[in-house]
Order: C-alpha cells, then sequence, then structure tokens
C-alpha cells in the first residue's frame, strides 16, 4: 500500500499539521517543528504535543508514515568548529522535538564542505552529528536527504549517502530519504521505465533499499544532471508524469511515506488522487518484486 501525502503547513502549531493533511486526503505528510529559517524556536508545550498526538490518531496517521523535516540552517558537515557546534546544537534540539511528538523519522540534507574541506571529511563530520544525536535520543532514525548537488552541498551521489551510512554506529536508526527532482538534477534519470529500473538498481547496490524510509516527490524544472534544486508541480516539468507512475506502481516503495513538495499547495490535493489512479494501472512500466 502506498501511503502518500505533502509536506503541510504548521501555521498556528504543529497540532495543525495532521489537520491539513486530511484537508487534502494524504495518508502520510511532513512537517517542519519549527520556523526552518530561523535558529531559535519556543519550546513545544504539553498542549502542543496532546493536540498534535491526538489529531494523529484522530485522522489515522501514524509514527511511520510522518516525516519530519529539520531547518534549512543546521549543517552538520560544516568546515568550522564553532559553526559545527551551532549546528550540532540546533540538529540535536530537533531531533528531541520529533522525540516529544511521538514521532520516528527525521529527514535532513547532508551539509556542505563550503570548499574549505574535501568531501570525504564533510561526509565524516555529518557522520559523526549522526553519531551525537542518537547517543542523546530514543527511537528516532535519521533520515538522509539526497540533494542536487547545488554549489558545495554534499549528498547529490548515492556514494555520498552510503560513505555516512558506513560511519554511523546504529545502522538500525539511519535511513535515506530519496527526492526525486534532486535526483534528477543530480544526473540520475528516472523518466522512462529502463532508467528508473537502473537507478534504482544503482541505489540499491551501493547504498540498499533496506535504507529506504521516505520519498520526495516533485516534479524537476531544471533538466536533467543541471545540479539545480527547483521543484514543479507533478508533471509540469522535465521529468513529466511518467516516473511517478513508475514509483506508484513499485511494491518495493510500499509502507513509506511518499511526500509531496511541489510549489503550488493548491494542486495537492489533485496530485494526490492522481498519483493514487496511478496505481495498478497498466502503464510502460515493467512489473517489479
Ligand atoms: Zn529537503
Ligand atoms: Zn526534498
Amino acid at each position: 500500500m502506498k501511503f502518500v501525502g505533502a509536506h503541510v503547513s504548521t501555521s498556528g502549531g504543529v497540532e495543525n499539521a495532521p489537520l491539513n493533511a486530511h484537508k487534502i486526503k494524504a495518508k502520510a505528510f511532513g512537517l517542519f517543528t519549527k520556523n526552518q529559517l530561523q535558529w531559535e524556536a519556543p519550546p513545544l508545550t504539553d498542549q502542543n504535543i496532546k493536540a498534535f498526538k491526538e489529531n494523529c490518531a484522530r485522522f489515522g496517521y501514524k509514527p511511520e508514515h510522518i516525516l519530519v523535516h529539520d531547518s534549512y540552517l543546521i549543517n552538520p558537515g560544516h568546515p568550522e568548529k564553532e559553526a559545527l557546534a551551532k549546528s550540532r546544537r540546533a540538529f540535536l534540539e530537533e531531533f528531541q522535538r520529533c522525540e516529544q511528538l511521538g514521532l520516528k523519522y527525521i529527514n535532513f540534507h547532508p551539509g556542505s564542505h563550503l570548499g574549505r574541506i574535501s568531501e570525504t571529511e564533510s561526509l565524516g563530520r555529518v557522520a559523526r552529528s549522526i553519531n551525537k544525536v542518537l547517543e542523546q535520543t530514543h527511537g528516532v532514525t535519521a533520515v538522509i536527504e539526497n540533494t542536487s548537488g547545488q554549489g558545495t552541498n554534499l549528498g547529490y551521489r548515492f556514494e555520498h549517502l552510503a560513505q555516512i551510512i558506513d560511519q554511523v554506529k546504529d545502522r538500525s536508526r539511519v535511513g535515506i530519504c530519496l527526492d526525486t527532482c534532486h535526483m534528477f538534477a543530480a544526473g540520475y534519470n528516472i523518466k522512462d521505465a529502463d532508467a528508473y529500473d537502473a537507478t534504482l538498481a544503482e541505489f540499491d547496490r551501493i547504498v540498499g533499499l533496506e535504507y529506504l524510509k521516505a520519498m520526495h516527490l516533485n516534479d524537476s524544472k531544471k533538466p536533467l544532471g543541471s545540479r539545480v534544486d527547483r521543484h514543479e508541480s507533478i508533471g509540469k516539468g522535465e521529468l513529466g508524469k511518467a516516473p511517478f507512475g513508475f514509483i506508484m506502481r513499485d511494491p518495493r516503495l510500499d509502507g513509506i511515506p511518499l511526500i509531496l513538495e511541489t510549489p503550488d499547495d493548491a494542486l495537492w490535493a489533485q496530485e494526490i488522487k492522481w498519483l493514487y489512479t496511478m496505481v495498478g494501472r497498466l502503464g510502460k512500466g515493467k512489473v517489479h518484486g
């Protein structure tokens, strides 16, 4: 079974996320637990936490179908000591907020070497940042997102993701979120059935499909290999509709949250509805599993 949703607004409080997800008939959702563009945030109150849990229960959202996204300011691979320490403090707070809400998955970008240290060195710092937060929290899995490789950002090659996982001590609490727009912009083609199969096979070989805990479903404004991160509504970008049909028919992607981060939130209900029409439809995609 597929669990499709969108990264919904928490305006007015985190407890509004499940309500916003329910309105668009989502079976999963993504959220920020604090303002993603600020370092500081007021702590979650007991009332926020209680209402969030009640609303999730009321609309049938389980922790395994909810994906927290951390703040965009955090760089767990930062080359400088002070800035790395600041990122690590904020990273831990994000994990603690996730823990308080009873959630399992927190999704983040690996960060950036800023041209000051090597990719390998920066990836090592990311792994150590993950080890530190996992040691200090319980039940939360660190879900690393692949990136488009814009600027000096890490995580655009499957090898980067594998390199981080290799250095994580508790492998039972680390996973990957594959973003379709980022994957395509980074040079991984999924536009036709053969390319889709080859890309997933490559991911399985280098990282391992057992680590895939979530996906972000986004079309891409920019072409294959452009290394530019610009999301587009499903079917309106360079990817087109076909890859999303392959995803919806791929049993290897059952049970995990599939989250839209497409730019026009007025289309989310329609996009979710369309994605579900793709399940079981005979397309040009191969039959998996
Ligand atoms: Zn992201
Ligand atoms: Zn994403």
